[in-house]
């Protein structure tokens, strides 16, 4: 996540080229940068491990609020889950606690 050439410089989420430009992806990236930057703020870099993307497929399509389709891993989700996790609101209704740091993005899942 450490910008290559760079000692100060960090990238998570679509400026990174690490795994899928998915917001998915972005809860372990979050827990793993925060204790990275632990380290490195505490003046331990060294402690400062490599990330592992999960490689896991994880995706939730939506048409309208009744139809939907996802997958997750090698698993077809029914489309009912889907519609009901992320159909009905879109997730608009908690990037307050997403981005006030109070919630990851999956804390409802
Ligand atoms: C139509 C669409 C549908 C998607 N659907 C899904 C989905 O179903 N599932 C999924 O997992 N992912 C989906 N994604 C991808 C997901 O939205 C992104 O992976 C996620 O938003 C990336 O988050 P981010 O914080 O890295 O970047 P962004 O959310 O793009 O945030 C970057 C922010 O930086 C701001 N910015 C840019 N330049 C500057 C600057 N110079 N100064 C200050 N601020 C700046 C931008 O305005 C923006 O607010 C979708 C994306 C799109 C476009």
């Amino acid at each position: 996540m450490r910008v290559v050439g760079t000692k100060s410089v960090w990238g998570i989420g679509d400026v990174g080229n690490l795994e899928a430009k998915q917001v998915t992806v972005t809860d372990a990236q979050i827990i793993h940068l925060s204790a990275a930057l632990d380290s490195v703020l505490a003046g331990e870099s060294a402690q400062v491990k490599e990330y592992k993307p999960s490689g896991k497929t994880m995706i939730f399509m939506t048409m309208g609020k009744k139809y939907a389709a996802g997958q997750i891993g090698e698993w077809k989700l029914w489309g009912w889950v889907v519609s009901y996790v992320k159909g009905r609101r879109l997730f608009v209704d908690t990037p307050r606690v997403y981005v006030g740091g109070k919630q990851l993005r999956h804390a409802s899942m």
